[in-house]
């Protein structure tokens, strides 16, 4: 047929069509596949006459990988026409693949996700190998996108607008094949790849003359369209939980999901499909949708690959991990390696605060059983693989040790201390702390080079980021290390080098340090918080201010000033604002009360009396400025990063700040914003310009922005 479609004839009649990007380790929806597509249809149309079915597959590890990210990435609106063309090209061919009269069947030998399911959607019935490798789903809005192959309106006709939109499109979920069986997403399962084959073959001959279902006349949506009683109380509620979760944060991606499903539903399947292509054409325009692809798949990638790892040391396994300290952190670090399959030994001061520690590990897997998601066996496996002690001598046989005692550096060095002299010479000596100079604690052991900073982030069962931190003496075998057990534990790493609060930690704190200043200058409280929610942020600052609580915020503040030698006058203005609320014994919600007041540790509302306290300021907030300044300060905190070296890389910094900080994902990331900006690098100047006359210097851009500026260079 063409060098994609390999072809072969079975049981006389049956066309088996094997997708088989050449060069390409994946099938994709490129340059290739769109022609490839288009001269396969024109074939088939011309012998169908002599089929009786076809079967379509794949000879990749996958079934087909979806669109091409690159492509979509750097599409402006410039490029709408030509956007709205090629998805209108992919469109025709798989309409003409389900209306050829014979029937198709998607046998999907590995993961079938967004166009790659969307094929599948074209074809009449769709039978997966059963392996926890084969998932299905539409991961668009992931990326800021939605299906614009025709899977938007082919799902929404199969399943009704409500299920389409909860199970697939506005949260992008991805099942594994047995879940997708139950849903109805496919029709069968086969447990061997070669069985694929012969049980399409065997449903075609049963269904020699499948029709779609919007194809039958007299075809209703199932749940009824927009119009009818029961989904016009539905679509309210679904647009009314869609804003609550995300509090006002942008996401154009779900709105033209709703908007291309709802209206969709209300015309004929071709009107709908142009209404697809319209929405899903300005998605793949947007800014919003370049900036996700670039963090979510590029930077990501870039992590993924070792882009960071130091060249010329071979791949190491660790098998056992030591973790001292039983407390928050240690209890769930020891989980996360035991799960990943690694002997761990859990040390804490006394057996039972060990054991308890690993009550947590027990906790979390009776909270996954009891939602479906492992056996009694596997828990068992998982715990027996968590060695209680009290005693450091168990750690002897430890390939990496995980310090997560308290935030005390003499605490700390004795450990190590101690440690050096039982554990062998190659072992890594870590600690998880969040903000202590890595350098400093390496001066308790003699072997400095072998000593690291691996800072997980809490829940570490749910974070996935590890923050990895480079002493001035760790060597790079121990980062190559380091970063081997992150891909161990399925962390993603970024590395950066110390330096007080290290990357994430630091520029946390300007983000919050910020919203407590404008407390401070009199702008309502709930002003702030909401500001920070449009601005896509997860959580409130003031409201993480009391999590993180407000010694430890001016601690960590006071250390970084420290180092700087930054004089007194020049202290962020947010520093008076939490000394003020600490001496009126507020400093969080650990002690009851902060920003917010606290019933049962519950939170009730802003404290009444920080109006008293710091009188509003009359005149009206304006939201977009109090984001600004919480985005900006971040930004430019992490290019002076950046500058001193502190970070590495430009993915380290942009996936780090939303898989860590909760940066808005929408934005692509800390550096990805100063791209994004309309007007590029030169209009964030501009904008940081005008916040450092309004607000103070801490808003002046660096040197090196502004010189990228004048080139027009962006951070890639
Ligand atoms: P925690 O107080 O819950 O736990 C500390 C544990 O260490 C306690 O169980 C204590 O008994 C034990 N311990 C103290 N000295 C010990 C010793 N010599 N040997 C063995 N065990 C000893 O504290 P945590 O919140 O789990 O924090 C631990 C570390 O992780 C700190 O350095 C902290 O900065 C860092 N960290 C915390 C967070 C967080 O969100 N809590 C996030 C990242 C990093």
């Amino acid at each position: 047929m063409n060098s994609y479609f390999a072809t072969e004839i079975v049981d006389d009649s049956i066309l088996i069509l094997t997708m088989d990007a050449p060069g390409q380790s994946a099938n994709t929806m490129d340059e290739a596949f769109r022609v490839a597509i288009k001269e396969c249809l024109d074939e088939l149309e011309e012998r169908k006459a002599s089929l009786t079915g076809v079967v379509l597959t794949s000879a990749k590890s996958t079934f087909f990988a979806g669109g091409d990210l690159g492509f979509m990435m750097r599409a402006t609106p410039a490029d709408a026409e030509e956007i709205a063309r090629l998805l209108r090209g992919v469109k025709l061919q798989l309409r003409r693949l389900e209306t050829l009269g014979i029937p198709v069947v998607a046998a999907l030998n590995g993961a079938a996700l967004g166009g790659g399911f969307e094929i599948a959607l074209a074809a009449h019935h769709r039978i997966a190998l059963d392996s926890p490798r084969t998932k299905v789903g539409l991961p668009e809005v992931t990326f800021g996108l939605l299906p614009g192959g025709g899977g938007t309106t082919r799902t929404v006709r199969m399943f009704g607008v409500q299920k389409a939109l909860q199970l697939l499109l506005l949260r992008g979920q991805q099942y594994v094949p047995s879940a997708a069986l139950d849903l109805g997403l496919i029709d069968d399962v086969v447990a061997t790849k070669d069985g694929l084959v012969p049980r399409a073959v065997a449903w075609i001959k049963a269904n020699p003359s499948p029709v779609q279902p919007w194809d039958t006349p007299g075809h209703r949506i199932p749940g009824g369209n927009p119009s009818s009683p029961e989904l016009a109380t539905v679509l309210p509620a679904l647009a009314s939980t869609l804003r609550k979760q995300s509090k006002g944060a942008p996401s154009l991606a779900a709105r033209n999901i709703l908007a291309a499903a709802v209206e969709g539903a209300q015309v004929d399947f071709a009107t709908a499909l142009e209404i697809e292509t319209s929405y899903c054409t300005e998605l793949i325009c947007s800014q919003t949708s370049a900036n996700i692809i670039k963090s979510q798949f590029f930077d990501m990638q870039h992590i993924q690959r070792g882009k960071g790892r130091p060249e010329g040391y071979p791949v190491t396994k660790a098998n056992t991990v030591a973790v001292i300290g039983a407390g928050m952190m240690g209890a769930a670090i020891a989980y996360v390696c035991a799960k990943a399959g690694l002997q761990v030994v859990l040390r804490d001061m006394t057996i039972e605060a060990a054991e308890r520690g690993k009550g947590y590990a027990a906790k979390i897997l009776e909270a996954r059983e009891a939602a479906g998601k492992g056996t009694p066996e596997q828990s068992a496996e998982i715990l027996q693989r968590i060695q209680p002690t009290h005693a450091l001598p168990d750690a002897a046989k430890a390939d990496v040790v995980i310090e997560a005692v308290f935030e005390n550096p003499e605490v700390k060095k004795q450990v190590f201390a101690e440690l050096q002299a039982i554990v062998g010479p190659d072992t890594v000596l870590a600690s998880n702390t969040s903000t202590l100079p890595i350098t400093d604690l390496a001066t308790a052991v003699e072997r400095p080079e072998n000593f690291i900073g691996l800072h997980f982030f809490s829940p570490v069962d749910k974070m996935p980021l590890l923050e990895i931190v480079v002493g001035e003496r760790t060597s790079d075998a121990t980062l190559a290390r380091a970063l081997d057990l992150a891909a161990q534990i399925g962390k993603t790493p970024i590395v950066v080098n110390d330096a007080p609060g290290f990357f994430t930690t630091r520029v946390i704190v300007q983000y919050v340090l910020e919203a407590v200043a404008a407390v401070g200058e009199g702008v309502a409280p709930a002003s702030i918080e909401q500001a920070a929610m449009q601005a896509g942020y997860p959580v409130g600052p003031l409201a993480l201010v009391d999590e993180l609580t407000l010694t430890l915020l001016r601690d960590i503040d006071n250390q970084a000033a420290a180092h700087r030698g930054v004089l007194p006058e020049n202290r962020h203005p947010g520093i008076g604002v939490l000394d003020r609320l600490i001496e009126r014994g507020r400093a969080g919600r650990s002690k009851g009360a902060g920003f917010y007041d606290y019933e049962d540790g519950r939170r009730v509302g802003i404290w009444t009396g920080l109006g008293e306290e710091f009188p509003l300021v009359e005149g009206e907030a304006v939201l977009q400025d109090l984001a600004d300044r919480m985005l900006y300060t971040e930004s430019i905190d992490s290019i002076r990063c950046l500058d001193e070296g502190v970070l590495r890389s430009v993915p380290d910094a942009n996936v780090g700040s939303i898989l860590g900080i909760g940066f808005p994902g929408w934005t692509g990331g800390v550096l990805q914003f100063v791209n994004q900006v309309e007007g590029g690098p030169a209009a964030f100047v501009a904008r940081a310009e005008e916040l450092a006359r309004l607000h103070g210097d801490r808003f002046r851009p660096p040197a090196s922005l502004v010189e990228r500026a004048v080139a027009g260079k962006h951070y890639e």
